[in-house]
């Protein structure tokens, strides 16, 4: 029986290059592999070996018979990528693999690169230039805690898709790897000082704001972001005094994209469920109290032009009750009458055959709402409802809530010292070379991967592709000695570092908080994050010294 790649899917890849017999599309040099919604496994080819289970970070991939009832339509998603063929009879497997695509070469003496940001763009970026010899990777992050939205944005009920922080923890491994947590460039180090210290610097920074929605009443008590509720369910310790008010029936989201999936998924679960989870103890909290008892989505264009993914669809409406209004099942139907494109159509089907939001809600419960354009935020000391018009329509019509969060995407925002394009809200570059828009010639010593470089899109694994584009670059311009050498050797950079920001925490620091929340999540949970950085910077003094061995090797590596 074949295997099946299922929700948590991320896209990075690996298990094309681990599959002997090439039945895992689209794969990296394919078109569409940077736009798919997730990979897909040929039923007919798979020999079932199962290479693809042990390279797959995120455990997304199942024999078909290991399959939960939630996963089933998967083996479905999965088929319908391929044309028709015969089932009975399975294909002779393909010698042809995979093209590898050819990690960067160093052609020249070592290589020393600053990466500012520790999330997925980061973690590849580094992971593809620790593949050469001597090179030498030091990671800035701004928080004591790294891997970005990994910790801080994927939904605590989506704990397999958390699982790529083992691949992670094994980058930061390497010995050529050094993390600076707890160090902000544009506050303690500048760019200037980071290239005095490394021929080169790649920012993948994300997007760390939120598109704001320009209508009256947003910003009133009762209104919010749903990233920053996303941040504040994570533990993120600058949104853990979000005020999260889930004392009235209705929550309404704007926008209709994962994002707003994942708040609406997190705020109607049974506590109980998330109690398993590292969810944060403010949040469990907050949502053992809670009085919603729906979560509207509400989008301004039609069910075909839904921004959520397949596969989080199915995700949602196998876990939730979703539930669609009588005239939105209309729309739904109009748009299975006219649309041919295969995954629009599995999405309306899905939408098709979900529940009508007349009959009696059961428990709490989410509302998929189209053609509503938001045009204020109801409300005088604090917020109402939401007032929309019918899209394309003078049709006025209001919901009431008590919260009301846009979940309309996220925005990079400037980094100091580099160009900026403020309509697109990322860093001008080619490839993931900053570009000064004035001269159009590269910024000399600056690089962007990941939400900072494209854009708000894609997931955790596109930034594989995305940072391996980068490096290329990178290296390209280090063999052809366009880079300056660093002036100063790698233990200045320890001191400038401890000068700027004595509370800098290393990975043995970063172990020790790690240890700490695990312990502290007991038998039950994976981990009970630290939610505030006093406790962090407190576990984390707590890691033993190093070993008089590494210390040696620590010195050695200054030196060499
Ligand atoms: P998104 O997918 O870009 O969705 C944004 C939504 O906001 C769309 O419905 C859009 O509608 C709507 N919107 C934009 N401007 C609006 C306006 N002025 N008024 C009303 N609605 C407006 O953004 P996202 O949900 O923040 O996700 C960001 C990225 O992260 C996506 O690539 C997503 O797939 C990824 N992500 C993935 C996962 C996962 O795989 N589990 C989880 C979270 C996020 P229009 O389409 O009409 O513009």
């Amino acid at each position: 029986m074949p295997h099946v790649i299922t929700q948590s899917c991320c896209s990075d890849g690996s298990c094309v290059y681990a599959c002997p017999v090439n039945c895992i599309h689209p794969s990296p040099d394919e078109p569409g592999f940077a736009t798919s919604e997730m990979l897909y496994i040929d039923p007919v080819a798979c020999v079932d070996c199962g290479a693809c289970v042990s390279a797959c970070p995120v455990g997304a991939i199942a024999p078909d018979t290991r399959l939960t009832v939630e996963q089933q339509p998967f083996v479905d998603i999965n088929a319908s990528y391929y044309p028709d063929r015969p089932t009975d009879k399975k294909l002779p497997p393909t010698s042809k693999l995979a093209p590898v695509i050819p990690a960067p070469q160093v052609h020249r003496g070592p290589l020393t690169v600053a990466i500012v940001g520790s999330g997925p763009a980061a973690m590849y970026a580094a992971d593809e230039l620790l593949t050469q010899h001597g090179v030498r990777v030091n990671v800035f992050e701004k928080l004591p805690t790294p891997y970005g939205l990994v910790r801080a944005g994927v939904a605590p009920d989506h704990q397999s898709t958390k699982g790529v922080t083992q691949l992670f923890d094994r980058i930061a491994q390497h010995r050529g790897f050094r993390f600076y947590l707890n160090v902000e460039i544009g506050k303690h180090l500048s760019h200037a000082d980071l290239l005095a210290h490394h021929h080169a610097v790649i920012y993948a920074s994300g997007a760390p704001n939120d598109r704001r929605l320009d209508i009256d009443g947003m910003g009133l008590p009762g209104t919010a972001t749903a990233t920053e509720v996303v941040a504040w369910y994570n533990g993120h310790p600058e949104f853990a005094d979000l005020p999260v008010d889930l004392a009235h029936e209705r929550v309404v989201l704007i926008g209709n994209g994962n994002v707003a999936l994942d708040v609406a998924r997190v705020l109607t679960a049974d506590p109980d469920e998330l109690a398993g989870t590292d969810i944060s103890d403010h949040a469990l909290k907050a949502l053992r109290a809670s009085r919603v008892q729906e979560v509207v989505i509400a989008a301004r264009r039609g069910p075909a032009h839904s921004a959520f993914t397949l596969p989080e669809l199915i995700g949602l409406t196998t876990t939730a009750e979703v539930v669609l209004d009588a005239h939105d099942h209309d729309l739904v139907r109009r748009d299975l009458a006219s649309v041919s494109d295969t995954l629009t159509r599995q999405k309306l089907e899905i939408l098709s055959k979900l529940g009508d939001g007349s009959s009696p809600a059961t428990r709490p419960r989410i509302r998929l709402a189209y053609q509503l354009t938001p045009r204020r935020v109801l409300g005088g000391q604090r917020a109402t409802g939401v007032e929309f018009c019918v899209t394309g329509t003078d049709e006025v019509r209001q919901l009431d809530a008590g919260l009301v969060l846009t979940s309309i995407g996220y925005r990079g925002k400037p980094i100091r010292d580099l160009p900026f394009d403020d309509v697109a809200a990322v860093v001008p570059n080619d490839k993931g070379r900053v570009i000064d828009p004035g001269s159009g010639r590269p910024v000399a010593g600056a690089y962007v991967a990941g939400w900072i470089k494209r854009g708000p899109t894609g997931f955790i694994g596109t930034n594989k592709s995305c940072a391996l584009q980068t490096v290329q670059q990178l290296v390209d311009d280090f063999n052809a000695g366009l880079l300056a050498e660093p002036i100063s050797r790698p233990s200045a950079l320890d001191k400038l570092v401890r000068a700027r920001q004595p509370d800098a925490i290393d990975a043995a620091g970063w172990q020790a908080i790690d240890a700490a929340e695990v312990a502290r999540g007991g038998d039950g949970r994976p981990r009970n994050k630290f939610t505030s950085i006093a406790d962090m910077l407190a576990a984390a003094a707590s890691a033993p010294a190093p070993p008089l061995r590494q210390r040696l090797a620590n010195r050695l590596r200054e030196f060499a």
